[in-house]
């Protein structure tokens, strides 16, 4: 998707700073953190949304979710993290492609 700011980052494009990369996912820094960890996990397929995706994409949505918990798990934070999925504009989404943020590292209340 040449427009979509997820994809350019996955081109190397625009930078971020990466935190994890395998076939299927990838993962960088938020670049406005709202936590001590706050890693943004995307899958490399260009998917809008949760509501975009297909019942071929069921293993790229657990994946993302996956991958979201390898690095909580490097990164000690296993006491508790939270994975949030914003879906649709009036939930805050502001990127379309389809991202679980990883959050934690402090209290979540
Ligand atoms: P959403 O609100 O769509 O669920 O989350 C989008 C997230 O992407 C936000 O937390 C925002 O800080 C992050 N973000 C937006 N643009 C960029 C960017 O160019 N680089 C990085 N690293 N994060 C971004
Ligand atoms: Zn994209």
């Amino acid at each position: 998707m040449p427009d979509c700011i997820f994809c350019k980052i996955l081109k190397g494009e625009i930078p971020a700073k990466k935190v994890y990369e395998d076939e299927h996912t990838f993962a960088f820094e938020d670049l406005n953190p709202k936590a001590p960890t706050h890693v943004l996990v995307i899958p490399k397929k260009h998917i809008a949304g949760l509501k975009e995706a297909l019942s071929e994409d069921a293993e790229l949505v657990g994946r993302c979710h996956l991958t979201a918990a390898r690095i909580a798990r490097e990164r000690g934070i296993e006491d508790g993290y939270r994975t949030v999925l914003n879906v649709g504009p009036k939930s805050g989404q502001s990127v379309f492609h389809m991202h679980v943020h990883l959050l934690g590292g402090r209290l979540l209340t």
